[in-house]
Parts: structure tokens; C-alpha cells; sequence
């Protein structure tokens, strides 16, 4: 537990409401965390070695989270994504996993739930 408190998550949403929300729920709970609004910079943030696991929304401006899963996992195979998902969006769900995502979380999602499957994600990458 202590030892994924200082994980580095990366938070990619568009949506400024939800993006600092997630943001300031991780960084109460102890996560390092890097924000990014749009496809570009996520990728780019979550392409960092330091980064330890992506909350990736699909819906993005510059560059759609799917091509984000799939350029990312051409250099990063093994980094934990967590999908965000509109409500209903299930042939994304289904996608998103296809393409290499660890889990996903439905909007709208408590800070709750989605700090135990980012848990979870954590605890199976790190093999603990
Ligand atoms: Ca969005």
C-alpha cells in the first residue's frame, strides 16, 4: 500500500470539472499526479517513464484516447490504463479493452470506486 501511494498517475480529460476532480482525489490520497486536457499532451505525458498508470478519457480533443491506447502501447506495452467511458458507451468499452486497456470505470464514477480499481490495477502491475 505504501509503496503505490507514490505512484505518478496521469489524468487525460477533457473536461475540466472531472479532470480536476479525479486530479484532486489522487493527490489527497498521496498519487503524484500530471494532468493533461487533450490526446497530445496525454500521450506525451503518459509516455514518460516515470508515469506509472493512465486514466485515459476517449473522447479527446487532438487526438482520440483509442489512438492514445494504441500509439502508447506500441513504446509502453505493460503501463496500466483505465479507461473513463461515457455511460453506454459499451462497443468503446469493448474496444478500449481489445486495444490493451487494464480496466475501465463508467461516468459518472465516485471517487471511491475509481480509487479501488486504480488500486486493484496497481497492485496486479506491481505483482502485489
Ligand atoms: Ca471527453
Amino acid at each position: 500500500m505504501v509503496a503505490t501511494k507514490s505512484s505518478r498517475i496521469v489524468v487525460v480529460e477533457d473536461e475540466p470539472a472531472i479532470r480536476r476532480g479525479v486530479a484532486d482525489a489522487l493527490r489527497l490520497c498521496g498519487y503524484d499526479v500530471a494532468e493533461a486536457a487533450d490526446g497530445v499532451r496525454g500521450l506525451a505525458e503518459a509516455s514518460r517513464p516515470d508515469a506509472d498508470l493512465i486514466l485515459l478519457d476517449l473522447m479527446l480533443p487532438r487526438k482520440d484516447g483509442l489512438e492514445v491506447l494504441r500509439e502508447l502501447r506500441q513504446s509502453r506495452p505493460a503501463v496500466p490504463v483505465i479507461v473513463l467511458t461515457a455511460r453506454g458507451g459499451e462497443d468503446d468499452r469493448v474496444r478500449g479493452l481489445k486495444m490493451g486497456a487494464d480496466d475501465y470505470v463508467v461516468k459518472p464514477f465516485s471517487a471511491r470506486e475509481l480509487l479501488a480499481r486504480i488500486e486493484a490495477v496497481l497492485r496486479r502491475s506491481t505483482g502485489h
